[in-house]
């Protein structure tokens, strides 16, 4: 009989978006025809630019020529794509980063899910709550997290609590951890880290020979110049970070697929003697072994994205999704909701009203205003009490929400 990983039984329970999912299904079940904004799930709204469609279809015409046809490609990705890469989100921000410290993979989700993987199974993690759940999951799923309480934490991590008091942003504890994972901006609380911030971290994982796995998946979405978008500006990072990227939130390739992963040659870690390994060789066997390559036709599609005309054509398209959230800002606030974030990222934390749970919160919105949220509990204990906006809708949508959620709510909320 084949045993089962039985690690996967230590998963908290459902994941979040099947769960609401399923409330959504039930409720729109129960309701025919109530017309439901999303605000929840965080996927874009806005069709592929019109530079990235072009890439598309020139690509996709190669492919059908004999000279054009390509087959498998280079694992790590193709030389187009990367050179881009390195000049346009390294080179212009003064960033020595090198072609192969790069890795091309069809997303961000599995790259920050398979990064552990190269890890020892006794490696202690540290992780903020709330957090993105792929990077408790995938760890749960090797075995290196523990049990699971009933205050839904895992045994083996040490959790680090993002709340209002610091910023949503916690800076590093005391102690001493093997692995770190940062998100800035944060999804799911929309906060951004700002130098000093980084540097404290890269500060505490060097002097603790640790690693810190920074997920810049947001990047973008930063509108002070003067903010880190790679951490890769902090002095000594490239000694102890692993950075990820991903195209999806910046040029609307949730659906098209791919993102990639820097680990800097300095970055190393040890074994059990003590001999220090380079990661990005671990990595790359990884990905050599279990991965061929996101299709030509994406990572030209990709390049694009680089382009005069793509540049500004994604910025606009991250200016729409910025303006929503600026809107949802200053409406939740009038309609009398403490609402945090929103300045850097696509996404508002906002305080339950009256002291609801985030669940009992989340289905008085949908129930009420007809507004699909996402409850914070469910990115962790600490997001108990808040739920998750997000702005990536149309304009139209983000109005008519917020006229429905003043109706709702504006008298006796926060
Ligand atoms: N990292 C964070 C913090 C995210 O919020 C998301 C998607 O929502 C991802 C990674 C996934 O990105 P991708 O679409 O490239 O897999």
């Amino acid at each position: 009989m084949a045993r089962v990983n039985e690690h996967y039984r230590n998963l908290a329970a459902n994941y979040l978006f099947p769960e609401i999912g399923r409330r959504v299904a039930a409720f729109a079940e129960a309701n025919p025809g109530a017309e439901l904004i999303r605000l929840g799930i965080g996927d874009v709204t806005l069709p592929l630019a019109p530079a990235v469609l072009r890439a598309l279809h020139e690509a996709v015409d190669e492919m059908g020529s004999a000279q054009g046809f390509r087959g498998y490609g280079p694992e790590n990705g193709y030389d187009f794509l990367i050179e881009a890469i390195l000049e346009h989100d390294y080179g212009t921000r003064g960033i020595a980063t090198r072609a192969d410290e790069v890795f091309v993979s069809d997303g961000s989700k599995q790259d920050a899910a398979n990064i552990q993987e190269i890890f020892g199974a006794d490696c202690s993690l540290l992780l903020s709550d709330p957090v993105y759940p792929v990077y408790i999951d995938s760890n749960v799923m090797a075995g290196r997290a523990g049990a699971l309480g009933p205050d839904g934490r895992h045994a083996k991590v040490h959790y680090q609590p993002a709340t209002e008091a610091n910023g949503f942003a916690p800076d590093p504890p005391e102690q001493r951890a093997d692995l770190a994972y940062l998100c800035s901006p944060n999804n799911p609380t929309g906060s951004v880290l700002d130098h000093a911030r980084l540097a404290r971290w890269v500060n505490w994982a060097r002097a603790n020979d640790a690693t810190l796995i920074f997920d810049a998946a947001y990047d973008a979405f930063i509108q002070d110049p003067a903010l880190p978008r790679s951490i890769y500006e902090i002095p000594g990072a490239r000694e102890c970070a692993i950075e990820m990227r991903s195209f999806s939130k910046r040029a609307g390739f949730t659906g098209l697929r791919c993102a990639y992963t820097v680990i800097p040659a300095e970055c190393t870690g040890s074994t059990s003697t003590g001999e220090r390994v380079p990661l990005r060789e671990l990595f790359r066997r990884r990905h050599a072994t279990k991965f061929n390559g996101v299709p030509y036709i994406v990572q030209r599609a990709a390049a694009a994205v680089f382009s005069a005309e793509g540049r500004k054509q994604c910025a606009l398209q991250v200016a729409h999704y910025m303006e929503n959230a600026r809107c949802l800002r200053e409406g939740l606030a009038t309609a009398g909701f403490k609402v945090f974030a929103g300045e850097h990222a696509p996404y508002l934390w906002v305080r339950t009203p009256g002291g609801l749970g985030s669940w009992e919160f989340f289905e008085r919105l949908l129930a009420e205003a007809r507004v699909v949220s996402t409850p914070g509990v469910g990115f962790g204990p600490a997001g108990e009490g808040y739920v998750r906006i997000s702005a990536f809708n149309s304009r139209e949508n983000v109005d008519e929400a917020l006229r429905r959620i003043t109706r709702a709510f504006s008298t006796g909320a926060a």
